[in-house]
């Protein structure tokens, strides 16, 4: 699933092509990509209204537009967006389509059809639920420490649960912990301050730099022009199981929690 990184770097690639321009209808063939409001209302509030700026916040893309509306995408599993003529012929599980004046259309092609959208005038109806953003001033290394405190979670699912913090999934998650030496089954709560602030600096570095390669395609993520990213490459322990960790050399395990992957370090992380 794209998270912060991937969903930052779509952000950034989709800016070019579709900041300033103009919505004139909008095309849907699943309609369980439309959360709110209905299809038909949808077309008609969307048409017409130009895209002033676009943002993230968590693993959502925002879409500023001019009257006040947000556009708000959810990628979820495998969803890609990209912008291209509209006379170029549809790609497969191209389920929802956004066309604009100029000609090109935001294509949202989603195989597993997860993926959500939605438009609302107050983006707390979708957002209001979501923890700090990781990368944001406010996320600092005191603040995660409370919010560990106060938490008494196993930390792994702890860390992919969005209203804990935004953005973090599986693949983070995991590089963070190895990177911090925090063993993923380890209580939230016992923690103690040097340990947070190892895991908010981990959180940080990991991000950024996932950010700066252009994200992670591990399975389905491509950026909006259909290339891979690049830190699948820069991966500590996701996808490396019984490969020799490279702080220590003892073999990566792989174990399920919570039904997902958990990778780490059993010599170094404690
Ligand atoms: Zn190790």
């Amino acid at each position: 699933m794209p998270e912060l990184p991937e969903v930052e770097t779509t952000v950034r690639e989709l800016r070019a092509p579709l900041v300033g321009q103009t919505i004139t209808g909008l095309r849907n063939h699943w309609l369980r990509h439309i959360v709110t409001p209905s299809l038909s209302s949808f077309q008609e509030r969307v048409s017409g209204r130009a895209i002033q700026s676009i943002d993230r916040r968590g693993k959502y893309l925002l879409f500023s537009l001019d009257g006040g509306e947000t556009l708000i995408i959810h990628l979820k599993m495998t969803g890609h967006l990209s912008v291209v003529p509209a006379d170029l012929p549809i790609e497969d599980h191209v389920h929802t389509v956004f066309t604009l004046a100029n000609g090109h259309e935001l294509r949202f092609r989603d195989t597993r059809k997860f993926g959500r959208v939605y438009l609302v005038r107050n983006q707390d109806q979708v957002l209001g639920n979501l923890g700090p953003e990781p990368l944001s001033t406010e996320f600092t290394a005191e603040l995660l420490h409370e919010m560990l405190r106060r938490r008494k979670r196993v930390l792994k699912p702890l860390l992919l649960d969005q209203t804990f913090i935004a953005g973090i999934g599986n693949i983070y998650a995991d590089e963070a912990l190895h990177q911090a030496k925090i063993h993923p089954l380890r209580k939230s709560n016992t923690l103690n301050i040097d340990e947070s602030k190892s895991l908010h600096a981990a959180i940080q570095e990991i991000l950024l730099l996932a950010i700066s390669r252009g994200g992670a395609t591990v399975d389905d993520y491509r950026r909006p022009d259909g290339t891979k990213g690049e830190m699948q490459a820069a991966l500590s322990v996701y996808g490396r199981e019984d490969e020799p960790c490279l702080r220590c050399g003892t073999p990566i395990e792989r174990i399920l929690l919570g039904g997902r992957s958990t990778h780490y370090c059993p010599g170094c992380q404690k």
